[in-house]
């Protein structure tokens, strides 16, 4: 799963310079080319062909795509293409156009004519011979449900079973149609080539041409609009909006880029999307064209098709740039293309007017209102440097902005002062200025504190070392000032004094970039690279990257009106609740949850400004402004990417022995437990890489095993009964979405595990014995040795027969655990998985130590329980639905763990090994321990296509053998 991203970025010269300064991040809706990202899928990502000819989302959320190397769907994350031998048609490709009935059938036009898939399985939808073999390009349903379909045999009415075509000969002016939709009022408006546009309505056909003052002959695509009529997409007269007989005609004078369109497709709000060949795809929004282009990072500039997906993602199919997709930013990113005149913000502030001031390292300082930049502040309008560092907004509403390399500057009615060195500044970098209440005005520098007295600075006297570096400064409602430092620690300045603290003391780091006070009080610190060290009633408590956090480089800590704690880092943000951070420094939790930004959300950049103040701010409606190297991140904490109701679940795919099963309704697996496997995926396309998921096999495991991004859960071996498999998605990792209707799957019996099978087993012994029974008593009478013959061959019969009987089964008669036979199996179905999905598969050779010496001492029956006792631990250790445990014969067990590294299993077997030794079985005759151990052999790989298991199991063995050479109880 590999994903092509390219942001789209700076905008070209020209067309949209205009709307380049219109971002308005109060206005979401309102957004400029430069909030969107461009997602491109291709071949190298498993799309059958990079010509795209259409693009449909089904009821399930997951895309249809039709490419001119066949069908496909996509869930956001992976393309599942179909065999050849189940397509619609093998020689049907490419596909042009689909449609869903209410009823969930899908209709496919293609290049020889219709097909319905349902249920897995495709059909012809209309008879051969209606359509000549001709393509099927597009449908549309009327309100009474009937299809109708455009194909370059005519129109075609389907209702009932019953297909209808019309032709020249029942008015339409050529049988090329191209596209259909139903306006408003239900007329049928029909897109021709050479025929121009047709409206039908009252059974009668209309035809706008030239000389009814529509632009062009050849129409590709018709859209209705919602406040009535239609638009039209011509191949060479621009755009046409035809309503209430009249027509009015878009083009390159109105600001198309060119006049060749291909396709029509309207989004969420209300933008109009159009697809041309050669010039991208152009958005419309009230009249204003903007297009998308290659220019902009659009894979293809020849645009087959346009689609609106439910999150309001744009998807394009192009000739040959593959899959694309235009969606918006997860968050709206301010910088130079949006007027910032540096890109690299470092600092923000919201002063009490309104006013939201941006620092910049190399652009100075930006004034933002109402969404754009009003005013810029640098060496020419009296700053000393444009290397900008920190901003604080003092008492009188004056701007004090800090510089890297000049000092400071006191900014107030447009009027710039500068005090730097000479008026006893420690240093040109400046990383933070701040007023306490007491009045007193503090300057941290990269080397030293200072104090001004009104008209100069003056180093803080008492401080110990006079020249380390202070990041930040934050008086809490108690009047305590705590000063943080780069290195030398935390300062708490009180009644006067200083007191410092260090690492020794309890805090995550010396290294201290962000202080924050939240409403009880408590005081949370931000390290660098440490994580985040709470305060409270005089105790440090630390949280780390291994505790949960995201990140642990804490440059900014904000808190939001939700109790949220939003925290920059170098790759990106994260939001943790602050309540998790108590529970956890609490004592109540042994983990946070946190939740990241940055990789998958197309941000301009992942590296965020820190080690100066204010490295973020929130501001009046409860935005969080976030500088980093390339613009301001703004993030509205009420619209997250993974808000609302966690999407829809639901089963795609279910393969029973390597064979694809319909999905939906129940599934009953033959006797001897095919190997199992479930596709699962979520509804969301927006959000793919974001979901986890989770799965549950009622009968089997009681508790949710977590698949993390996994979309497929297996089962190599269920052993005989009915379960019911259920598997939930979530975003945020705390609301999960269940799948609506848990699936049923039975495991028929073998016959001999089937309860009248034991019945019958037992009638028959008693019969036999009772037959023995009477043939002894007769054979005594008459012919001894004769009997002891018969009983001989009979006796032996019986034997053979339970041996061909115990073959046959796939359990261990002692342990019940699955035998070497069942493992064979397994080991062949997950090796050629493994080896198909190209991952690992490990396995792990567990042999108990010295359990001759076991069996020696206390007897074999003793032998018996004890691996009975060790199979149960292994079963248990093994209850995750995917593993596979066996006994390999004697007191050797193999376990079989898909996708695990040799990492994994290395963790697995040691936990293994502990858990055999806590289970404490007294082994009075070992030399090991007091107690049962066991020793373990792992080997890990991906399949190289085409080879055997054996080398695998082979290097298990051998590790195995090195771990008893090397002293047994080990795992190697
Ligand atoms: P090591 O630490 O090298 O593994 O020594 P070990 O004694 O465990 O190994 P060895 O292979 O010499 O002995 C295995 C013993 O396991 C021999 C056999 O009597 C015993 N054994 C095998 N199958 C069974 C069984 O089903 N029941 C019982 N009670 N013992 C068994
Ligand atoms: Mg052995
Ligand atoms: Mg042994």
């Amino acid at each position: 799963m590999i994903r092509l991203v390219i942001a789209a970025l700076l905008l070209a010269a020209g067309s949209f310079s205009v709307v380049a300064h219109d971002v308005n991040p109060v206005d979401p809706a309102k957004l400029a080319i430069t909030q969107y990202r461009i997602d491109a899928w291709a071949t190298e990502q498993g799309l059958p062909m990079n010509t795209v000819q259409s693009v449909f989302q089904g009821r399930d959320g997951q895309l249809w795509i039709g490419t001119g190397g066949g069908l496909t769907r996509f869930d956001g994350i992976r393309f599942a293409s179909f065999e050849a031998s189940s397509q619609p048609d093998p020689t049907a490709r490419p596909v042009f156009g689909f449609t869903e009935d209410p009823d969930g059938t899908l209709w496919i036009g293609h290049s020889r004519g219709a097909s319905r898939y349902r249920d897995g399985r495709f059909e012809r939808a209309w008879p051969d011979e209606l359509l000549e073999g001709r393509r099927v390009w597009a449908f549309a349903r009327a309100h009474d449900g009937v299809m109708w379909a455009a194909t370059e045999n005519g129109l075609v009415r389907w209702e009932k079973g019953e297909a209808k075509i019309f032709k020249e000969a029942d008015g339409l002016p050529t049988r090329r149609l191209r596209a259909l939709a139903f306006d408003k009022d239900g007329t049928l408006w029909i897109a021709t080539t050479g025929g121009g546009l047709v409206s039908y309505a009252g059974g009668k056909f209309n035809a706008l041409k030239p000389e009814h003052g529509f632009p062009h002959l050849e129409v590709r695509h018709v859209l209705a609009d919602p406040a009535g009529g239609v638009w039209a997409a011509t191949a060479g007269g621009g755009l046409v909006r035809v309503q209430d007989g009249k027509i009015r005609i878009y083009g390159v004078a109105e600001g198309l880029p060119t006049e060749q369109l291909t396709y029509l497709a309207r989004d969420n709000d209300g933008s109009l999307w159009i697809g041309t060949w050669g010039a991208g795809v152009v958005r419309m929004t009230a009249g204003r064209f903007v297009a998308i282009s290659t220019a902009n990072g659009l894979a293809g500039d020849q645009i087959w098709s346009v689609h609106v997906d439910r999150e309001g993602s744009v998807w394009i199919g192009t000739w040959h740039g593959g899959l694309n997709r235009i969606s918006k930013r997860s968050f709206v990113v301010f910088g130079k293309p949006e007027g910032l005149s540096g890109d690299n913000t470092r600092s923000v502030i919201h002063a009490r007017d309104g006013v939201t001031w941006v620092a910049t390292a190399g652009g100075g300082v930006n004034r933002i209102e109402g969404g754009k930049v009003t005013a810029k502040f640098g060496v020419k309008e009296g700053l000393s440097t444009e290397e900008a560092s920190a901003l604080f907004e003092d008492r009188d509403g004056a701007i004090w902005i800090a510089t890297y390399t000049g000092g400071i500057a006191r900014l107030k009615n447009n009027k710039i002062e500068n005090f730097g060195t000479a008026h006893g500044i420690p240093n040109v970098d400046v990383r933070v200025v701040y007023r306490d209440r007491s009045g007193i005005l503090w300057v941290g520098t990269s080397s030293g504190l200072a104090q001004f007295d009104g008209k100069r600075f003056i180093a803080v006297p008492g401080l110990g070392a006079q020249d380390e570096g202070i990041t930040t400064i934050l008086e809490e409602r108690s009047g305590t000032l705590w000063i943080g430092t780069a290195g030398a620690g935390l300062i708490r300045h009180r009644d006067g004094k200083f007191e410092r603290f260090m690492r020794k003391d309890g805090l995550a780091s010396n290294w201290i970039v962000a202080l924050h006070e939240d409403a009880n009080g408590t005081l949370w610190i931000g390290t660098n690279g440490e994580g985040i060290t709470r305060y409270k009633n005089g105790q440090f408590k630390s949280i780390r990257l291994a505790d949960g956090l995201w990140d642990g480089l804490a440059q900014a800590i904000l808190e939001d009106s939700s109790g949220h704690f939003w925290i920059t880092c170098n790759r990106g943000f994260y939001r943790v609740a602050r309540a998790d951070l108590d529970a956890f420094a609490d004592g109540l939790t042994s983990k946070v949850l946190s939740t990241g930004y940055g990789p998958v959300d197309a941000l301009r950049s992942t590296t965020f400004a820190g080690g100066l103040q204010n490295a973020g701010a929130i501001d009046a409606s409860g935005r969080v402004w976030l500088p980093s190297l390339r613009g301001l991140v703004i993030v509205d904490p009420m619209r997250l990417p993974e808000s609302g109701t966690p999407p829809a679940v639901s089963v795609s795919e279910i393969t029973v022995n390597g064979v694809g099963a319909p999905p939906g309704g129940e599934i009953i697996l033959p006797p001897g437990s095919a190997p199992l496997s479930i596709r699962y995926s979520s509804e969301t396309l927006l959000n793919a890489d974001r979901v986890r998921f989770r799965y549950k096999m009622d009968g089997m495991t009681r508790d949710w095993v977590e698949a993390g991004k996994s979309r497929e859960a297996s089962f190599p071996a269920l052993p005989h009964g009915t379960y019911s498999f259920h598997v939930a998605g979530s975003i945020d990792g705390r609301r999960w979405q269940e799948l609506e209707k848990p699936l049923a799957i039975t495991v028929q019996p073998h016959f001999y595990q089937t309860a009248w099978f034991t019945v019958l087993a037992v009638l028959v012994a008693m019969a036999t014995g009772a037959a023995l029974f009477r043939l002894r008593v007769h054979q005594l009478r008459r012919h001894h040795a004769e009997m002891e013959e018969l009983v001989a061959i009979k006796t032996e019969e019986l034997r053979i027969a339970n041996e061909h009987l115990s073959r046959l089964s796939f359990a261990d008669a002692l342990t019940g655990l699955p035998n070497r036979r069942r493992l064979d199996e397994v080991l062949d179905t997950e090796w050629r998985r493994a080896a198909r999905q190209e991952t690992s598969l490990a396995v792990v050779i567990a042999d108990i130590d010295a359990f001759k010496a076991y069996n020696d001492a206390l007897g074999h029956p003793r032998g018996d329980a004890c691996l009975i006792e060790v199979a149960d631990v292994i079963r248990e250790a093994t209850s995750r639905a995917s593993d596979f445990a066996a006994r390999y014969g004697g007191e050797e067990f193999v376990i079989l763990i898909p996708s695990a590294d040799h990492a994994v299993a290395l963790a697995f077997a040691e936990s293994l090994r502990r858990a055999i030794e806590a289970k404490g079985i007294a082994h009075p005759a070992s030399t090991v321990a007091p107690v049962v151990t066991i020793s373990l052999g792992v080997a890990a790989r991906v399949p190289a296509p085409g080879s055997t298991w054996a080398p695998l199991v082979a290097e298990a063995d051998a590790a195995l053998y090195r771990a008893k050479q090397e002293g047994r109880n080990r795992v190697r």
